[in-house]
């Protein structure tokens, strides 16, 4: 009986284990560490309650297809990794006990989601300029570096800025 970690053999027996080099058992403890925080989670998901069958057409649809958080227009003609790509953003975190369901979901821009997530609740003025910043600062092409904004990034970050583009907001 090779000695490997029990939660490696739910894909792989033990016999295969003890064939693989030092580097490819490494490896295969990354694959099998990676599914067993997926089981985790959604493990919390079913625990957390119920779950509804949803697209992100039909949040869009419901919100209006405007972000909850920045509370500007949504477009679905982005893609990601646009930071103004449609996007479903659980309210209450899945892990924290949040459910999957049409009530704990709201449209936002993945930006906004991500920011939120990293940065915390913040008023929708402060979301705005953080993602026109974001457009502002232009595309990636690496990890610290960005190409300079284009025209339609320009645009986009002028219209979320703007305030009578918004009425009400
Ligand atoms: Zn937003």
């Amino acid at each position: 009986m090779a000695s490997g970690p029990p939660w490696v053999f739910d894909v792989l027996d033990p016999e295969t284990w003890a064939g693989l080099s030092g580097e490819e058992q490494r490896l295969e403890r990354r694959r099998a560490i990676g599914r067993r925080q997926d089981r985790r989670r959604r493990q919390r998901m079913r625990e957390a309650g119920p779950r509804d069958r949803y697209t992100l057409e039909d949040v869009g649809d419901r919100d209006g297809w405007e972000c909850a958080i920045c509370l500007s227009p949504v477009s679905r003609e982005f893609r990601a990794p646009h930071p103004c790509t449609p996007s479903v953003h659980h309210v209450v975190e899945v892990c924290q006990g949040g459910s999957d369901t049409l009530d704990n979901v709201a449209l936002t821009h993945l930006f906004c989601n991500m920011d939120s997530h990293t940065w915390g609740e913040k008023s929708p003025a402060e979301a705005r300029r953080r993602l026109a910043g974001r457009l502002l600062r232009g595309k990636r092409v690496g990890p610290r570096r960005h190409e300079a904004p284009d025209e339609e990034a320009l645009a986009l970050a002028a219209s979320i800025l703007s305030p009578g583009a918004r009425p009400g907001a």
